[in-house]
């Protein structure tokens, strides 16, 4: 495995053709594009990275996967009343099918249905406790307790957020969003604004593999676990969903810094970092390392 990994650092990792930043998060703009890690953590329990993958990044969206399991510990099944489970075929921060349907998000994972995951899980508590449950639940899954949320990414973000605060106002008038959603939005926006590196959240990501005795603590019952990867894999790269899923083969959620954390169910949990993006706002070489590491180990579930 430490050899894959380096190899794919060593050529994946420094191609030149490195996509873009977010412009719209002006603490994301300015990361250094030339950065590139990967770490897995195998369902026996050995580690591997290779490159960058110390350092820390804005998780952003890949957020929304230890979102939707606290939101779903919390209400259970009824969470699904008020957001759906069908990929968009749109962007992360769409807006369009939201009229058609009434308010009710298609998925979790795009903005308008994280929006709602962040609402339920807020549903009884101040913005400050419901954060705190959030980070508790990733740091348990992470088995680190050093991992915190940037509060100038955060700050920054809330700013610029005129759409975000358009899907949530929407949502409301169809009676979909129940907190405040100055408390709604400024809990999303620090959620998306957990720093991690690939170690810790590969690692945050063992909880997904499955109750593997062991392996991290069993954090979501395990028919949870399947559905989320299953969510992962439809949604977890928006319109870029169907481009992964046939170019990988596995289940992965992707977030605006550049990261993306995937699940070889059984296997591995993997995370992989690169800043720069591609088109659907998804990691451009992290896309790319993962497609090369699903074809050297022969991961895909479809195999
Ligand atoms: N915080 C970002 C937003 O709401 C998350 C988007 C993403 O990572 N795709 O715009």
């Amino acid at each position: 495995m430490q050899d894959i990994l380096d190899h794919i650092t060593a050529t994946i990792g420094q191609n030149p053709d490195r996509g873009k930043t977010a412009r719209y998060i002006p603490d994301l703009a300015n990361v250094d594009l030339d950065q590139f890690g990967i770490a897995v953590c195998l369902a026996d329990g050995r580690e591997f990275q290779s490159g960058d993958a110390a350092t820390p990044f804005s998780i952003q969206s890949i957020s929304k996967v230890f979102a939707v399991a606290l939101a779903l510990g919390k209400v259970g099944d009824s969470l699904w009343q008020r957001v759906g489970r069908e990929p968009s075929g749109l962007a992360f921060d769409s807006i369009m099918l939201l009229e058609r349907e009434q308010g009710r998000p298609r998925n979790p994972f795009i903005n308008a249905g994280a929006i709602v995951t962040t609402d339920t899980y807020l549903e009884g508590s101040t913005p400050k406790e419901a954060l705190g449950g959030l980070l508790r639940f990733v740091r348990d899954a992470a088995g680190d307790g050093n991992i915190h949320i940037n509060s100038a990414v955060a700050r920054g973000e809330m700013q610029t957020a005129d759409r975000n605060f358009a899907l949530a106002h929407y949502m409301r008038s169809h009676g979909n969003l129940t907190q405040d959603p100055q408390h709604t939005m400024g809990t999303y926006c620090h959620q998306c604004a957990i720093d991690m590196n690939c170690i810790q959240l590969a690692r945050a990501g063992r909880f997904l593999l499955g109750g593997i005795e062991g392996l991290g603590p069993r954090l979501v019952h395990k028919t949870r676990a399947r559905r989320i990867q299953a969510l992962m894999m439809t949604c977890g790269h928006y319109d870029g969903s169907g481009d992964f899923a046939f170019r990988v083969g596995l289940p992965g959620k992707s977030g605006v810094g550049g990261g993306i954390l995937v699940i070889a169910p059984g296997k591995a949990s993997i995370a992989v970092w690169s800043p720069g993006l591609n088109a659907y706002g998804n990691s451009k070489l992290g896309t790319e390392a993962m497609e090369a590491l699903a074809d050297a180990t022969d991961w895909s579930v479809f195999s």
